[in-house]
């Protein structure tokens, strides 16, 4: 035996999940977002899972190039944006979308289609607008004045400058009842109004959804849908409505993380486990050792009682978590007259237990724990 801990990535899942989407946004095209390593779930397999997706985007330039190049994927979208004119030109020769946010990278993207010679038509973009926020994106301002710029370029010029298409983002899409969701999509649908007594912005599409959004505004699904967490079978509303998974949204989740029993110990009353004696047994009881720590990327933070799975029961983490091991308490297994054994599997999240609990009792979100997986995992693709 050669205990180590598993990601089992189940591509099916993950398709399954893609088809939720389209039948929650039928309207909609969809781009998968698959920034931070698909959310730490392996960016090639999954990209290549999801071909029947309308667009793929990632955060970083360095991020589409890898995809560009080992899949030959075409227009991913860049969501943060390029940051120089020769960032810009690689975009445009792998015929890349950024996202514009600021007038700084408008000014690049011209500077590099001025000094390159190229036409206008060669570059295609995606234009944020900062509807509340307040990370990314345009204030009204700062719009007005790429839009005068249009139109002395396009006097100049002929041709047109437009984006593809105009984004925003919700800050709070994950609290259903939020007024804050409401503000944001009118002063979209404003700022745009606004826009269009200028240019024609007839072709130029909308986007502001996410995961949340995705489920929770069907007003806001726009052209297209910018889904991420969902995809990966969590629910979005883990903060807000902590006793839903993914499972409620009709989602199934594509990671398992799992390890191996590798030790088995009867501890008396009052013996205390783990770094810090934090937890002390209250009775006599049977506790076992799993190979799986935070060096794996299981989150230290974890509480005494976060749940695992064991054998088809569910049982308390019990002391604190160790750099390459935990440790649970096996009463119930006796209880219920269940064998175990060392080698045993013991699933830490994923099939049978919704990630969204274990993240709840370790101060984080889903989010946070997928994508901190380390290096030491062993990931599985089925
Ligand atoms: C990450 C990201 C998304 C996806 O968000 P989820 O909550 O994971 O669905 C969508 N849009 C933008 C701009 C993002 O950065």
């Amino acid at each position: 035996m050669r205990p180590e801990a598993k990601a089992s990535i189940n591509l099916n899942a993950l398709r399954h999940n893609l088809s939720r989407i389209k039948e929650l946004a039928p309207e909609s095209q969809i781009v998968c977002v698959i920034k931070a390593n698909a959310y730490g779930h392996g960016i090639i397999p999954v990209a290549e899972a999801l071909m029947a997706s309308d667009s793929f985007a990632v955060a970083r330039l360095d991020e589409a190039i890898d995809l560009h190049n080992r899949l030959k994927i075409e227009k991913i979208i860049i969501l943060g944006g390029v940051y120089s004119e020769e960032d810009y030109l690689k975009c445009i020769k792998l015929n890349m979308i950024p996202v514009i946010h600021c007038l700084e990278q408008f000014q690049w993207m011209q500077n590099c289609l001025k000094q390159n010679s190229l036409g206008w038509d060669e570059i295609h973009y995606w234009l944020k607008v900062d509807t509340g926020m307040h990370r990314l994106g345009l204030s009204t301002d700062e719009l007005e004045k790429i839009i005068l710029n249009y139109q002395q370029l396009e006097s100049e010029n002929a041709t047109s400058y437009l984006p593809s298409a105009f984004i925003s983002h919700f800050s709070c899409a994950d609290e259903v009842d939020n007024a804050e969701n409401k503000i944001q999509m009118e002063l979209f649908e404003q700022q745009i109004h606004h826009l269009s007594s200028w240019v024609d912005l007839s072709a130029v599409h909308k986007s502001m959804a996410n995961s949340a959004a995705i489920l929770s505004i069907p007003k806001a699904h726009y052209d297209w849908v910018r889904p991420g967490i969902m995809l990966y079978g969590v629910s979005p509303f883990e903060t807000a409505l902590p006793s839903r998974s993914g499972l409620d949204e009709q989602l199934q989740p594509v990671m398992t993380l799992s390890s191996e029993l590798i030790a088995i110990k009867k501890l008396k009353k009052g013996d205390c486990i783990g770094y810090g004696a934090t937890w002390c047994c209250p009775e006599n009881m049977t506790v076992g050792v799993v190979a799986i720590g935070y060096g794996d990327g299981y989150p230290r933070h974890a509480e005494h009682g976060t749940p695992v799975l064991i054998n088809n029961l569910e049982v308390p983490m019990v002391g604190r978590v160790s750099m390459d091991m935990i440790t649970i308490d096996l009463s119930l297994l006796e209880q219920q007259s269940v064998p175990f054994n060392v080698g045993d599997r013991v699933i830490l999240w994923g099939d049978g237990l919704p990630i969204e609990r274990v993240s709840q009792k370790s101060g984080t979100i889903a989010y946070e724990l997928l994508c901190q997986i380390t290096q030491r995992v062993h990931f599985d693709y089925e």
